[in-house]
């Protein structure tokens, strides 16, 4: 039985189209990350299912029990379902216990719950402290206390990590993720910010207007990006045009020569574009590929060069930009030329670039951010999510086919 299951949901708002048609199955104890831009239907998609808005179409079903469509509304309050909201909702006028109780009244041993909920969030010490006493990172445990107190089916986290310092919100991640695990809560987390999502799921459903775009583990998203979309989202990519072709393997040959292709794409001939994460690249005095170094751009982590490679007639552009990652050590200088060769044994196929025209790209990422720490590489994650009902998103491994 599912933790939480969407058929085919859809929710308007006038002409809007704020959730149209998404599938997707949350299983019991998993944490799945919903990702997208400002407006792709993330919150619209957690009320629903919280009970907050109601759907025009489709099914809700939480721990077995249709909640909402096909005739049936179950009230929020009756879901068991706990929220975690993005300014925490704390009752100033409560105790640390006080909050953390405030869904136990009534119950037996609530009295025994609360300690346990604040032993596990690490405020056991401060019981009595009011909010305005505590720190964010303080009340950003409290609020996933109080929520876990009465041992929701499913916990929805939104956007829980807006109102903290970037070193907080890093060391949050951690700690939300190992409390979630510990309570083995099924438990889907809304974020725009794809090193959130990365850290603290299981699983991640990209979204785009309303609809699913791709559902995978972290590693598959960034390793197996399907479209052109998923990939800039999760991190700074370089997109690039080419040809099907058949040697030692399926290969495209794009502006750098051939790029060995994940085996997962279909056999064939055909104009595609590829996904080519910065660090996928590795400078080598040996290697295949050279360019010069137009820009260098520290980054404290890694240098990110761009480097223009002179095209090798695949293309009607005689020169590109490529982007690659490299250690900060020893980095090279602008107008130096640089080899380099591609460390990554695959790279994907996207589904949706070839007919625009590829191109290379700093990587921006839509809302400015760099690349995903999460450097799965391809070959590493070929299977896909083998969970049914996604039928409106594509599953990492099988979607990576033009
Ligand atoms: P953000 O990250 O900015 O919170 P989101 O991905 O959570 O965005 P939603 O809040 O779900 O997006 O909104 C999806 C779309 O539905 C948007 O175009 C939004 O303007 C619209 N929308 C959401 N709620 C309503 C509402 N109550 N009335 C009218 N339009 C709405």
């Amino acid at each position: 039985m599912a933790g939480v299951e969407l058929l085919d949901v859809r929710k308007t708002f006038g002409p809007v189209a704020a959730v149209d048609g998404v599938s997707l199955t949350v299983q019991p104890g998993e944490i799945m990350g919903l990702l997208g831009p400002s407006g792709c239907g993330k919150t619209t998609a957690l009320r629903l299912i919280a009970g907050f808005e109601a759907p025009d179409e489709g099914r809700i079903v939480v721990g077995g029990r249709v909640v909402a469509g096909g005739g049936a509304w179950v009230p929020p309050e009756r879901r068991h379902v706990g929220m975690v909201f993005q300014d925490y909702a704390l009752f100033p006028h409560l105790t640390v216990a006080g909050n953390a109780a405030f869904g136990l009244r009534g119950m037996r041993d609530a009295r025994r719950r609360v300690q346990e909920v604040l032993e596990l969030v690490g405020l056991a010490g401060l019981a009595d402290r009011y909010p305005h006493e505590l720190s964010g990172g303080q009340q950003q445990r409290l609020a996933l206390a109080r929520a876990l107190a009465p041992r929701p089916a499913v916990l929805l986290l939104d956007e829980p990590f807006s109102n903290l310092d970037a070193a907080l919100r890093c060391q949050m991640r951690h700690e939300v993720r190992s409390i979630l695990k510990q309570e083995g809560v099924t438990a889907i987390f809304v974020t725009h910010d794809q090193r959130d999502a990365f850290a603290i799921c299981d699983r991640i459903a990209v979204m785009r207007a309303g609809r699913l775009e791709q559902v995978g583990t972290p590693q598959e998203l960034y390793a197996l990006p399907a479209t052109e979309f998923v990939a800039r989202f999760v991190g700074a990519s370089n997109v690039l045009a080419g040809q099907l072709v058949e040697q030692d393997g399926l290969c495209v040959a794009t502006v750098l020569g051939l790029l060995p292709c994940h085996p997962a794409c279909p056999k064939g001939a055909g104009q595609v574009a590829v996904c080519v994460r910065p660090e996928w690249f590795q400078l080598d005095p040996e290697g295949p590929f050279s360019g010069i170094v137009r820009t260098v751009l520290f980054e404290g982590d890694a240098v990110e060069l761009v480097v223009a490679v002179a095209g090798l007639g695949t293309e009607p552009d005689p020169e590109r930009e490529i982007t690659i990652r490299v250690s900060t050590v020893n980095p090279p200088v602008p107008g130096q030329t640089v080899r380099f060769r591609l460390a990554a044994p695959y790279v994907p196929v996207l589904a949706d670039s070839a007919a625009n025209g590829a191109h290379t790209t700093n990587g921006a990422h839509p809302r400015g951010e760099t690349a995903s720490h999460a450097a799965g590489i391809p070959g590493e994650s070929a299977g896909g999510s083998g969970v049914p009902g996604e039928s409106s998103s594509r599953t990492a491994a099988h979607a990576a086919l033009p």
